[in-house]
């Protein structure tokens, strides 16, 4: 048999790399494969990275780490065709050490990532796909790679394999995703020198931004674009559910097409230049998508768990805490000297005490109310920048008559009573 480890982890995304940084720290003998050129090479994000949950992992990373920008304001837009209601939040707080979040590009910060989790003692093999785990009695031994002589024991697997996990469905773990349990997101970094960005995002040197753009941003389909500010380059993107891409028949490049000559975005990216086009999928299911997460000698993480919150658009920090969760299992069952599934389900607690669990069960039913409810983006958006557009325009009208006639763009097609339905719909689903 050839060399054994205490954990074999598949993926060197942040989830992946999380569970081996702790344990290779704890003196354990852990191996990452990817399949990828590098770490960060097969990853995607918007670029939003979760302070907290990394800082957690190695404490006041970002004094080191190459991040972006600083982010001090998120701005929300509810965007029509020619018009955007705006709302956001914007803090001083936000622009001091320790921060709050972060863009990064996950090219460069996994590459960091994989580098401090070699100087605890992980050792990282790229370019290396897992085919599938090796069973013996049920329980998971190793990994059969690509490579001649290619196989690999351990005590743990973990599987870090990101949103369509192939290895985890080869497990039984979870079937092939359905259409409104995954969304595509497509994105563009986009070159545009730092005075710019922070000129036209309003900006103090250095710090950043971020956009999420509801409504016409993804033609009124449940999903999601956004813009984030970096040092010297903007993310555009935007991600629906595959089964509203599908409905609808749009092509995810003519969304995002759409979305940069829209009006209201072409003037903060003119004369920006798209040096990177990146596609990826995104889990959506949310909690009642969660396949099972451990067996005799397994565990799943990060995205291959189904742990992305659409909501807040946090997906990183899950996958994070996720991994030193998974690895603080396997410590744990190293202890103890067993890593049947009933000790490595000490996992599945941390899971489900956490944030994680608790933020995915309370949005357990808002994609689907949204996908069955498409009034939400395409009737209300429309109608509340109609309704902000007279409020704001002044023309003699009395402001009693613009409250009616506000009333009437929002009960346009749809009657009081339905109003009032749609209303404790998306209140049930955010609860
Ligand atoms: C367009 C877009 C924007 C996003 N924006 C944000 C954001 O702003 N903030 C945020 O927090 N989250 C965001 N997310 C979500 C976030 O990117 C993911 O939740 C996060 O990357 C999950 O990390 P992970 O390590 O679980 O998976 P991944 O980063 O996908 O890593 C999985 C790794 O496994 C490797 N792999 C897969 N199969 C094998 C195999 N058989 N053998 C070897 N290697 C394998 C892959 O190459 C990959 O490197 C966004 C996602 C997308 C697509």
């Amino acid at each position: 048999m050839s060399e054994k480890f205490d954990a074999i982890i598949v993926g060197a995304g942040v989830a992946g790399l999380a569970a081996a940084y702790t344990m290779a720290k704890e003196g354990l003998h852990v191996i990452v494969l990817e399949k990828g050129q590098h770490p960060g090479s097969k990853n995607v994000m918007g670029g939003v990275l979760y302070r907290q949950m990394m800082d957690e992992i190695i404490p006041d990373f970002w004094k080191e780490a190459p991040i972006e920008r600083p982010i001090v304001e998120q701005r929300f837009w509810m965007l029509a065709k020619e018009s955007v209601v705006q709302t956001g939040y914007r803090g001083m707080e936000w622009s001091q050490p320790p921060y709050n979040n972060f863009t990064v590009f996950r090219s460069k910060f996994d590459h960091w990532f994989a580098s401090k989790c070699v100087e605890a003692g992980a050792l990282i093999i790229c370019e290396t796909t897992i085919k599938e785990c090796i069973i013996e009695n049920n329980h998971v031994i190793g990994v059969r790679t690509d490579r001649p002589d290619g196989d690999l024991y351990a005590d743990v697997v973990i599987l870090a394999d990101g949103v369509n996990s192939l290895l985890g469905k080869s497990l039984g773990y979870h079937r092939e995703w359905r259409k409104d349990e995954v969304a595509l997101a497509v994105m563009e970094e986009l070159k545009l020198p730092s005075q710019k960005i922070e000129d036209r995002f309003n900006l103090d040197k250095g710090m950043g931004a971020t956009i999420e753009i509801f409504g016409d941003g993804t033609l009124g389909m449940v999903g999601t674009a956004f813009i984030y500010t970096n040092k010297e380059h903007l993310s555009i993107g935007c991600g629906t559910l595959l089964s509203e891409m599908s409905k609808k028949q749009v092509k995810p490049y003519e969304l995002l097409d759409y979305l940069k000559q829209h009006p209201m975005i072409k003037p903060l990216i003119a004369g920006a230049e798209p040096c990177e086009y990146y596609a990826h999928l995104i889990p959506e299911g949310g909690y009642k998508s969660i396949p099972k997460l451990v067996g005799d000698g397994v565990i799943v993480v990060g995205d291959a768990a189904q742990f992305v919150n659409g909501i807040h658009r946090e997906g990183s920090n899950l996958a994070m805490t996720s991994g030193r969760y998974a690895a603080e299992t396997v410590i744990r069952a190293k202890k103890l000297g067993s890593f049947n599934e009933s000790a490595l389900s000490y996992y599945k607690d941390l899971i489900y005490q956490s944030y994680i669990a608790k933020d995915l069960k309370k949005y357990k039913n808002a994609s689907h109310t949204m996908e069955t409810n498409p009034a939400i983006f395409n009737h209300y958006i429309p109608a509340a920048n109609k309704v902000m557009s007279e409020m704001f325009t002044v023309d003699g009208i009395s402001k009693s008559q613009k409250q009616k006639l506000a009333m009437k763009h929002i009960t346009k097609e749809r009657s009081l009573l339905r109003v009032a339905i749609d209303g404790i719909k998306v209140l049930g689903a955010m609860k």
